[in-house]
């Protein structure tokens, strides 16, 4: 058994929804590592469903409890790469990427892309092929010589305005993303932060346009019928 089948293997077994590996290109690159473990954890459609209109203090301890999750699973991918020999660097899930200062390095939505986990959709928002935005994503940067999945690089939201027409702060634009777009051109990050601040006591968090995607509603491909090949780990 490959490395990344062991990995994604024993992540699975401890509570990752996906896992994917990607090959860092030099812009993504932090700390001298060039590869990424992506870890994905499926949150809870009930929760999900239950904020189509604003955020509940269930859903900030399910997001709490999710980013606990990830950040175990991230140490123990760090375990074994380490027992392994290799280098690793756990990204915690729970950070944003200003907050770690990596703004521009590195984000975690980069990385899944770039393992082809799925999209960035227009709410700037990753939209994996399997469970839509309802996920929340952790990664593990390493030098562990893993086979990279294929990268996403188009969106595939098609005609979809689901999420731009439910924000209440007008901070969706409605831009398809493609590879290398700044978030910028798809969100208004400055009008969803001032939405947050003035409406949701809870926490920095809104999730409407988490709970909106149809692709995280039942439907497993994006809205233009786009399937890829399983990456390492995956079939
Ligand atoms: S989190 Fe809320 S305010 Fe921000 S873009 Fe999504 S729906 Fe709009
Ligand atoms: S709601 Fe529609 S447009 Fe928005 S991210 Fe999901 S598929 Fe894309």
């Amino acid at each position: 058994m490959g490395l990344e089948d062991a990995l994604a293997r024993e992540l699975r077994a401890w509570g990752a929804s996906i896992v994917g590996f990607a090959d860092l290109p030099s812009g993504a690159r932090l700390g001298g590592f060039d590869k990424a473990i992506s870890i994905a954890v499926r949150l809870s459609d009930w929760i999900i469903d239950s904020i189509a209109k604003g955020p509940t203090p269930l859903y900030y301890a399910h997001y709490n409890a999710v980013n606990t999750l990830l950040d175990q699973l991230a140490l123990r991918a760090t375990g074994i790469l380490q027992a392994e020999g290799y280098g690793a660097l756990p990204i915690p899930a729970s950070m944003r990427e200003d907050e770690l200062g990596l703004r521009g390095a590195y984000s975690h939505k980069m990385a899944a892309t770039l393992a082809g986990l799925g999209w960035i959709g227009k709410s700037a928002l990753l939209v994996t092929y399997e469970f839509g935005p309802r996920v929340r994503l952790a990664t593990v940067l390493t030098d562990a010589p893993l086979k990279g999945g294929r990268p996403v690089e188009e969106s595939e939201c098609g005609d979809c305005e689901s999420c731009v027409k439910a924000c209440p702060a007008n901070a969706i634009r409605g831009a398809l993303w493609r590879a290398g777009k700044p978030r910028e051109e798809l969100l208004d990050a400055h009008k969803c932060e001032a939405w947050i601040r003035a409406n949701s006591p809870f926490g920095r968090l809104c999730g409407i346009c988490i709970s909106v995607c149809p692709v995280g509603r039942g439907v497993r491909r994006g809205p233009n019928g786009a399937t890829r090949a399983p990456g390492p780990g995956e079939a």
